[in-house]
């Protein structure tokens, strides 16, 4: 029962969950093996803010069906790759989803960034942006050491979880993340 002379209690702070385009939407790289056609190719759920011919020519490897999935995600979508702005112009429309808020990396050379190494230069921006609160970073790129130093360097919960950009998200990707946000 509650009561009536305490304040109520403030809303829960969503976990962020930054997404990268390249690996995670669009899959690259993999082999004649795992794809004897090549990638299949799909139609964009809503018309794209830019002119779909002048779009980049990997947005049709993106599935749609991905949107619906990230949308029902327990978390706030926040774009954290190199697309920056473009990722609301084609990506955003391609999956069905609204403007999302988009990580703007620092000036001058990403590599300048310290963190230590085999640090990813998306790392130190990822945790800076998240101030503390929980966040799931999706990206092809994370290794054990972002993972250390995200441990380190945030005070807050964070699954760094890692796609393999062969095949794109899968299941067990979405049911890893779940799983993380459900514990
Ligand atoms: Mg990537």
């Amino acid at each position: 029962m509650t009561n009536p002379s305490l304040p109520a209690a403030p809303p829960p702070v969503p976990t962020l969950l930054f997404l990268d385009v390249d690996g995670p939407l669009i899959p690259f790289g993999g082999t004649p093996e795992q794809y004897p056609d090549g990638y299949p190719t799909y139609r964009p759920a809503r018309r794209l803010r830019v002119p779909e011919s002048g779009a980049n020519p990997l947005l049709p490897r993106i599935d749609p069906a991905l949107g619906p999935r990230l949308a029902a995600l327990a978390c706030e979508l926040v774009w954290a790759t190199t697309w920056m702005d473009e990722a609301n112009e084609c990506v955003a429309p391609w999956l069905g989803l609204p403007d999302l808020p988009v990580v703007h990396w620092p000036e001058p050379a990403p590599d300048d960034l310290p963190g230590g190494p085999g640090v990813h230069w998306k790392t130190r921006p990822l945790v800076d942006r998240a101030a503390g609160r929980d966040f799931v970073w999706v990206d092809d790129e994370v290794t054990d050491a972002d993972r250390r130093w995200v441990a380190e360097h945030h005070p807050g919960r964070a699954l760094l979880h890692r796609v393999d950009p062969h095949h794109g998200l899968l299941d067990a990707d979405f049911a890893a993340v779940e799983a993380w946000l459900r514990s």
